[in-house]
């Protein structure tokens, strides 16, 4: 069993996707975000030379979904997921619509495609000798999260967004308790030898997993910490904090978007 991870290029890589090769199969995790890394992705599947049998999402944001058409490509393969990863994906389509158009333009595909296949938590899905079984999580770092674990020692883990390589992180949808509690549930359930595929980066480790819940309190806590009567004061202060403990601006961008929804949800703002 082989695993790929694209895009092969990690120079700026916005998000990772993978494919699983076993025998005579191909299996995806994710889907990318663009058009163009999107049908790139499918591209070098057809180079392995075997065909795709399913595609299995980590979660319900756009740049692990946005790419499922130009990787289908009109193949008739199940697209599985929790069904509360389907139903926030159709929920939210409409919204990622009126975000996204603008920052990606045709980069973002005008027609996408939605998982088609639920799936119970704890329930697997085989190819040859590839099981993977899904941990419907709930809301966690997306509206709705689903990690899954490869073979039954579940020590190849394709964990979505449940931990970030080491770059600025996405907080805006507001389930940053869930997500905390989230990290010791997963912290407790996998081996401590585990090998932690991303969608940011990675592979991780167990021992990334401090890391992820001390990026995720720091952030909290400048929120929570800042002076909300000068609100744009508040938003510089919570960034320099936050690119002190992370001294880089990979994907910072999407630490400055959760900035103002979180300091709304802890009701320091007035909701827009
Ligand atoms: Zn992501």
């Amino acid at each position: 069993m082989n695993i790929h991870r694209f895009p092969r290029k990690q120079d700026g890589a916005f998000v990772n996707a993978y494919l699983v090769e076993t025998e005579t199969s191909l299996v995806a995790i994710d889907s990318l975000l663009t058009v163009s890394e999107s049908r790139a992705f499918r591209a070098e599947l057809d180079q392995l030379g075997k065909p795709l049998r399913a595609v299995l999402l980590t979660q319900a944001h756009p740049d692990h979904y946005g790419g499922l058409t130009e990787l289908v490509a009109g193949d008739d393969v199940p697209i599985v997921a929790p069904q509360g990863v389907i139903d926030a994906i159709a929920r939210d389509d409409d919204v990622k619509e009126q975000i996204l158009r603008p920052m990606f333009g045709d980069e973002w595909a005008h027609e996408r495609t939605f998982p088609n296949t639920a799936i119970a938590d704890g329930a697997s899905v085989a190819f040859d000798d590839a099981v993977f079984t899904v941990i419907d999580l709930g809301p966690s770092e997306s509206p709705h999260d689903s990690p899954w674990v490869l073979g039954e020692d579940e020590r190849i883990v394709f964990l979505g967004d449940q931990i970030y390589g080491r770059k600025h992180c996405y907080l805006a949808d507001g389930f940053f308790r869930e997500w905390l509690q989230n990290i010791e549930r997963l912290r407790r359930r996998l081996p401590a030898d585990a090998v932690l595929y991303i969608g940011h980066g990675g592979p991780m480790r167990a021992e990334d997993w401090d890391w992820q819940r001390r990026y995720i309190t720091t952030f909290v806590d400048a929120v929570t910490a800042a002076d909300w009567s000068q609100p744009e004061a508040a938003k510089a202060t919570v960034v320099a904090l936050m690119t002190e403990f992370l001294p880089t601006d990979e994907l910072q961008f999407l630490m400055e978007l959760s900035i103002e929804p979180v300091a709304e949800q802890l009701g320091l703002v007035a909701r827009a």
